[in-house]
């Protein structure tokens, strides 16, 4: 199955797409399950295959860019780098309300009352501040991201951070009681490595926060074969469930303990997004559903999973809460 080439960049991509296996079990063989473009940013021209892997089930992009074009597929407007300094004043104070709770919910998963806390692509900053704000002293408080900006700032406040890939930074072993990584593992070349890096920072005891997509969802079977919003293409290059989670998991020291579900109102919207802009090819009104423009939507979306979440369905965002074995 091949998605027709709706997305109208400039051209390929530099270098050429590189094929790997399941990172899950390591097997190569694999059906298209799905495929699509960069509908969100249109960095590219290519076409991209989700395969889901013959050996275990596990969902992944192969052929998938290489890393020398990830400057590329990560443009200076990333929404990730300025989410939440764009948002509007009285955005911004329900994200602070919402995400007070979320990090409340965190820190019940430890017993140590002041926890040293590990943010992993911790952006500006934002969840130090929460913590913070929560009790827990500055030089607890540690933050990794990729550019030198955010972590020279977040020293100059006083937190601490390294910059840098997780895999790469500098950090003491055994030294945090929580680490939390939002959204960052299915990005990330090597799972595998940056669990294992994860579980040696661990302190004995130690709880890992993972939020990743899940596939396991009502958004991810409707819109499945190619506009479902968490694919993101070509940026998410694993896509899980508790299951493949709970098996890589496995291989790195770690075990999944428990799982809870969270709101996923940007891939409810960003779905009906590029449906509305790519197949129907209504590109002036796919502007009302781009969820950086429409927050009514956002918020009508949080409000239906956050229902669905309480009856018990899955949603297409899970926590999973995490121990060395
Ligand atoms: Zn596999």
């Amino acid at each position: 199955m091949t998605a027709r080439a709706l997305v109208a960049a400039r051209g390929a991509l530099s270098h050429p797409l590189v094929e790997v296996p399941c990172c899950v079990c390591g097997a190569s063989a694999g059906e298209v399950v799905a495929s699509g473009q960069d509908y969100e940013y249109e960095t590219t021209a290519d076409v991209f295959q989700v395969k889901r892997c013959a050996g275990c089930g596990h969902h992944y992009v192969s052929p998938r860019p290489a890393t020398e074009d990830l400057g590329t597929i990560y443009p200076a407007d990333y929404y990730a780098y300025r989410f939440i300094e764009n948002l509007s004043p009285l955005a911004r104070r329900t994200k602070a309300f919402l995400d007070g709770r979320k990090v409340r919910a965190w820190l019940k998963e430890t017993p140590v009352r002041a926890p040293r806390f590990l943010d992993v692509g911790c952006g500006d900053g934002w969840f130090l501040r929460i913590l913070h704000d929560q009790g827990v002293p500055k030089d607890r408080l540690w933050g990794v991201e990729i550019g030198d900006a955010p972590i020279e700032q977040l020293r100059r406040d006083g937190f601490q951070g390294r910059s840098g890939t997780i895999e790469a930074v500098d950090l003491p072993a055994g030294s945090f009681d929580l680490v939390v990584m939002l959204q960052v593992i299915e990005h990330v070349s090597d799972p595998e490595a940056v669990l294992k890096k994860l579980a040696r920072l661990l302190a004995p005891g130690g709880v890992l926060i993972l939020e990743t997509p899940n596939l396991r969802s009502a958004d991810f079977r409707l819109f499945r074969r190619g506009y479902w919003g968490g694919y993101h293409f070509p940026r998410h290059w694993n896509l899980f469930t508790e299951d493949s989670l709970g098996r890589l998991l496995a291989r790195t020291g770690l075990r999944l303990t428990s799982t809870a579900y969270l709101p996923a109102p940007t891939f409810w919207v960003y779905s009906l997004h590029h449906l509305v802009k790519y197949e129907w090819g209504f590109r002036q009104a796919a502007r009302f559903v781009d969820p950086l423009r429409n927050l009514p939507a956002v918020g009508a979306a949080t409000a239906f999973d956050l229902l669905r979440a309480k009856l018990g369905f899955r949603t297409s965002n899970m926590r999973a809460v995490i121990r060395r074995s």
